[in-house]
């Protein structure tokens, strides 16, 4: 009887490690799809401006513009927007890959978010130069200090307001910082598209374009929010959402203020 109980043990061990084994190759298959999938929309995404720069450029050098002056210089800044659009595409997939492979350094310093901020302001000042956007930066009236890496506060809070101010065609884009017991809360708002419901839980993943952005060719490539997030997490902070469609958007950042 022994000898058929260590038998059936023997078989349930290999079973075991039989299925440990199915499940670990499982695993890498989807891993090795999810790699495929982004490396094909990192594929298209590059594609697309490239193909612009390399059409025009033909075209300007062939000769083939019979009245050149206004002509060239709209393909002149095609090619200047697509290039800095390429430039953005690779600044960001170097920072989720920084993020993934952990080899982004952290500064650990004091930063004032109202220094931030000024900077933030000065920075959107001209993208929305000759629109008729109310934009509001609502500075906060004491030091708010958090430990971390200013650059990168920055580039989150930059990247809110570029958002709100190219989903915003009319009305305001805010930003207002306030302290919640230990955390100082930004709020970045303005009275845009907004983001379907549905679709709001997927914002901060890599290449997620809402579908009203997509339908009013709204610019992007969806990394943004996604590198907003892992920033934020880095800093021990949260990141919340809140939208209707066509009456706009909050997106909410809370870090922990320095004690
Ligand atoms: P993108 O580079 O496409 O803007 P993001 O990751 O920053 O990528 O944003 C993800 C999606 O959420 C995009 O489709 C973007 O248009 C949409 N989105 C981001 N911020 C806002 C906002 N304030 N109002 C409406 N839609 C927004």
């Amino acid at each position: 009887a022994r000898d058929v109980t260590e038998q059936r043990r023997g078989q349930e061990m290999l079973m075991a490690a039989l299925e440990k084994e199915r499940t670990a190759v499982e695993r890498l298959k989807a891993l090795d799809q999810a790699k495929n999938e982004f490396v094909s929309t990192v594929s298209h995404e590059l594609r697309t401006p490239v193909t612009s720069i390399v059409g025009y450029t033909e075209m300007l050098s062939d000769g083939s513009i019979v009245d050149p002056l206004p002509e060239q210089q709209v393909m002149f800044d095609t090619i200047a927007r697509n290039g800095q659009r390429l430039i953005t595409l690779c600044n960001d997939l170097l920072m989720l890959a920084g993020l993934d492979s952990g080899s982004v350094t952290w500064k650990a310093e004091d930063v004032d978010l109202g220094d931030v901020l000024k900077l933030v302001e000065e920075w959107a000042t001209p993208l929305v130069a000759g629109r008729s956007l109310d934009v509001r930066f609502e500075h906060p009236t004491r030091p708010l200090v958090v430990v971390g890496d200013g650059a990168q506060i920055e580039r989150v809070l930059s990247n809110l307001v570029a958002n709100a101010v190219k989903c915003t065609e009319h009305g305001y884009v805010r930003v207002d910082t306030t302290v919640d017991d230990d955390h100082a809360v930004i709020r970045v708002s303005d009275s845009g598209m907004g983001i379907p419901l549905d679709e709001q839980d997927h914002v901060f993943q890599r290449f997620f374009r809402t579908s009203n952005a997509e339908k009013k060719a709204v610019q992007g490539t969806g990394l943004g929010l996604a590198i907003v997030a892992s920033i934020v997490e880095a800093h021990g902070g949260t990141v919340a959402l809140q939208s209707e469609v066509d009456h706009g958007a909050t997106f909410t950042v809370s870090l922990p203020l320095k004690r």
